[in-house]
């Protein structure tokens, strides 16, 4: 089963605390279409300008990602400048350029249209719409968004709530969109908003999961010392997550949904070894499962006599 990936194709600029980095492959699409590429293929949809490096068409097509849906138009690629603070759970942005994201209007070719399994990955929420309206079956829709959404397009989102199976957004994307400061109060109030699942992730701390009454599930992130650029960390979750599921097939339930949970963290640990994707371009399917066990490993327990 192919996935349908929309979103942000970029180029970034980054700064941390130990280096900086300019006109880096970045995008919610760019992560999001690589990591779901280690389980499915990938149908591309997204804008670049006549500036966007050859590298980075090849290195996509590498990866079995369909680039039919990729428009190449005149102008600058969308760029992208953040810096992270000493603790790298913090984050700004520097600047934004539109360029030509400011005239996208994702259109599906034909043959992406029967897609089942769709990620519309962090754009404008009227942009998320414009690609439901043209699919024609789908299964199993996963929306990613970001606080700027919610800050200005929230009218948008919250209708686009329920038009998706399940929303993926960080701790604080989740309070600020619920007003609620618990969790399991934002993820009750999203989930009555429409999507059956919610995902909130908690960087560095991992990931909750939440589903039907009672279904509720916790990965920790993959623990790692050494961390060289969270960005993109967030798309490559959501990524591995929906390109698991359309591995599997069928219907999508809560223990497939864990699983699918695992491995979007353990691709996400991958992606922050280094800047843009240059670490997760690298991984195989060994590397991916040793990790997948490791965490299996490190999070169970069980206590004699209960
Ligand atoms: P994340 O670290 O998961 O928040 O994603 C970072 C990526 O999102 C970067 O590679 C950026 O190019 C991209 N990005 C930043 N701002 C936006 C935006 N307003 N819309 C879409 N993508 C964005």
């Amino acid at each position: 089963m192919p996935v349908l990936i929309v979103g942000s194709i970029a180029l970034d600029d980054i700064k941390t605390p130990q280096a900086e980095h300019l006109n880096l492959l970045g995008g919610s699409a760019s992560y999001g279409a690589v990591a779901a590429s280690y389980f499915t293929p990938v149908q591309l949809v997204g804008i670049v300008g006549e500036d966007f490096p050859s590298e980075h068409i090849a290195l996509l097509e590498s990866r079995d990602i369909d680039l039919e849906g990729l428009q190449r138009v005149p102008g600058k690629t969308f760029r992208w400048s953040g810096e992270y603070m000493l603790d790298m759970n913090v984050r700004e942005t520097r600047s934004v350029e539109l360029n030509v994201f400011e005239k996208f209007t994702p259109e599906l070719p034909p043959s992406y249209k029967k897609a089942t399994h769709i990620l519309l990955a962090n754009i404008a929420p009227d942009l998320q719409h414009h690609v439901l309206d043209q699919a024609e079956s789908p299964e199993f829709v996963v929306a990613d968004t970001m606080d700027l959404w919610i800050n200005i397009a929230k009218d948008s989102l919250v209708r686009l709530l329920g038009r998706v199976d399940m929303l993926i957004l960080n701790d604080g994307e989740a309070r600020q969109f619920t007003g609620e400061s618990n969790l399991l109060k934002a993820a009750r109030a999203i989930r009555e908003m429409g999507p059956k699942f919610v995902a909130i992730k908690k960087g560095e701390h991992g990931c909750l999961l939440f589903g039907d009454e009672g279904e509720f599930f916790t990965c920790p992130a993959y623990p790692l010392e050494e961390l060289h650029d969270p960005t993109g960390a967030g798309d490559t979750f959501a990524g591995g997550l929906v390109g698991y599921l359309a591995s599997r097939g069928g219907e999508v339930d809560f223990s497939g949904l864990r699983q699918a949970v695992v491995f979007g963290s353990v691709l996400a640990s991958f992606n922050v070894e280094a800047f843009s994707l240059e670490r997760l371009k690298t991984v195989d399917r060994s590397q991916i499962q040793a990790r997948c066990l490791e965490l299996q490993a490190m999070s169970q327990f069980v206590i004699p006599g209960l």
